[in-house]
């Protein structure tokens, strides 16, 4: 269970401080699918990719199955963000030289292991069967998110942030990708940032508004 508690940050603006986060206290449960709302400039990202160990806060806590985030050494952050948790991000980051397969497996590999029969799996999960051997420039929008998603996943993480997933994507292929997360989130957290209520009013268990 991961507890937000009096979370601060902000950014210097000349004498100003300039408050991205201010004061923010929720818990999020241990599986579902949570949206994390509010319009453009309202501190989303900031939000997760604090929330993901990725950015630094000033004041106040996260508290992940019982242990502060404050008191995170370099380690305890590596452990975190490799294998508790997975990332999802609107322009896929995948790598271009490497074919879907092996995307996942790199994946993997950051915590030591390699397994043939989790890579497929996993890429049955996401509906990718049959399309190990493509390479970047050889699938659609959805498909690659679809990867993005398989490497995430293949680490067996308890949860997975990601930032506006279907940024990229048209309505249709969004509709997919949005169901796939809504399907994982029986066994996992899902935080999903995004600026459209519509998709979080249709999708959302939990619904927190910036
Ligand atoms: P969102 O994802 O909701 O669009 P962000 O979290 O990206 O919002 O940004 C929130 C606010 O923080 C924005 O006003 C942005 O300009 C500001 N911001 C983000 N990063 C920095 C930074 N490194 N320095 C100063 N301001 C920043
Ligand atoms: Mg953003």
């Amino acid at each position: 269970m991961i507890r937000i508690k009096n979370l601060c940050k902000h950014y210097k603006k000349g004498k100003r401080k300039n408050y991205i986060l201010k004061d923010i206290s929720f818990d999020l449960p241990d599986r579902g699918l949570v949206f994390i709302v509010g319009k453009s400039g309202s501190g989303k990202s900031t939000l997760l990719n604090v929330l993901g160990g990725l950015d630094s806060f000033d004041s106040g806590d996260i508290i992940i199955e019982n242990k502060k985030m404050s008191e995170f050494k370099g380690k305890d952050f590596d452990s975190y963000r490799n294998t508790y948790l997975g990332f999802v991000f609107q322009e896929f980051n995948l790598i271009n030289e490497l074919n879907v397969y092996q995307n996942v497996e790199v994946a993997l590999s950051i915590k030591g292991e390699d397994d043939e029969n989790l890579i497929m799996t996993t890429l049955q999960k996401v509906g990718l069967y049959g399309y190990e051997k493509r390479y970047s420039n050889e699938l659609s929008g959805g498909q690659r998110q679809r990867v993005a998603i398989a490497r995430s996943l293949v680490k067996k993480p308890k949860v997975i942030l990601a930032d506006e997933p279907t940024g990229n994507l048209d309505s249709k292929t969004s509709i997919k990708i949005l169901n796939l997360l809504k399907e994982l989130s029986e066994k996992n957290l899902i935080i999903i940032v995004s600026h459209n209520l519509e998709d979080a009013n249709k999708y959302a268990d939990r619904i927190i508004e910036l």
